[in-house]
């Protein structure tokens, strides 16, 4: 008796045992892995730079477009052509119902001229931090993201021709009829903010968040509430050092479209990057933890966790 009663319990607890590595091998698949987004940012940089317009920018989307398929995300594509040059937001749509309530947007452009370089003012940006950082992070959250939690449609916006502000416009269109005027900031998610098909509750846009030093501070035009709720998420995961609830910088970014629509929006920006349009944004100074940090508030703030 006293030894089948052992067996019994040996037996049990040996299941409890399996049945616990089992729910930490799903639990642990489900959470964002910040050494697989590091990969996809290594993936973009392998295409070269990616300004608007050029053959490695739409090769970036091929790419975007194959990690959402393979994540098993249905997508959509926004085309136009601005000032010349053709266009194209990639967009990864999670949860049901009739257009997005909550996007979270990147860029995948990169800046054409990496007009902060003393010594390469000319040359493209390669874009680590500005621009792949992002992109790395959505894509990630497409592949961890536990779709039955969702309450509403959630768009992964992944914004085309952000960051050619103030370039001329003909070293971009590269065209007869290209204007010597500076081009915009912000033209893909420009587009999505004036063509939505639901008012999104909630904007908000990744930048520059793969720094391995990393410090974000809170944003000056971002909508206060929303912003508070992301960084309180970040104290609760232990992230107080890297999420810093004081506010520092006043950007025009992404998010600027949402904002002028009247739409809450935050901007999830890093500025203190010494290599902030330079030929020096390269992927040795973005670090596998920092796109976890981010990631994993992002994650905890969809889910609801
Ligand atoms: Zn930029």
């Amino acid at each position: 008796m006293n030894r089948r009663k052992n067996a019994t319990r040996i037996f049990l607890s040996t299941a409890i045992g399996i049945i616990a590595m089992l729910a930490a091998c799903a639990t642990r698949q489900n959470n964002f892995d910040g050494d697989r987004a590091l990969r996809d940012v290594i993936a973009q940089m392998e295409l070269g730079a990616r300004p608007a317009g050029s053959a490695a920018n739409r090769a970036t989307g091929d790419y975007i477009l194959a990690q959402l398929a393979a994540a098993k995300r249905k997508t959509k594509t926004q085309e136009f052509i601005f000032r010349g040059v053709p266009i194209r937001n990639v967009i990864g749509i999670l949860g049901e119902g009739k257009g997005a309530r909550v996007i979270i947007g990147a860029h995948y452009d990169t800046r054409l001229r990496a007009d902060q370089d003393r010594d390469h003012p000319d040359a493209p940006v390669p874009g680590a931090n500005d621009g792949a950082s992002g992109v790395a992070v959505l894509l990630e959250l497409a592949r961890t993201v536990d779709e039955s939690k969702l309450k509403n449609e959630v768009w992964l916006a992944f914004f085309d021709a952000e960051d050619n502000g103030g370039i001329d416009g003909c070293l971009i269109a590269k065209v007869e009829t290209c204007e010597h005027t500076a081009w915009n900031w912000s033209v893909g998610a420009t587009y999505v903010a004036e063509n939505l098909e639901a008012n999104p509750f909630a904007v908000i846009v990744l930048d520059m968040i793969g720094d391995a030093d990393q410090n974000i501070f809170w944003e000056y035009n971002s909508d206060k509430e929303l912003q508070a709720q992301l960084w309180a998420i970040a104290a609760r995961l232990g992230y107080t050092r890297e999420f810093i609830p004081q506010f520092k910088w006043s950007m025009e970014d992404d998010h600027t479209p949402f904002l002028r629509r009247g739409l809450r929006a935050v901007d999830v920006i890093d500025f203190d990057y010494p290599y902030w349009h330079t030929t020096q944004d390269t992927a040795d100074k973005i670090s596998a933890a920092s796109l976890e940090r981010v990631g994993r508030v992002m994650q905890v703030w969809l889910e609801g966790k």
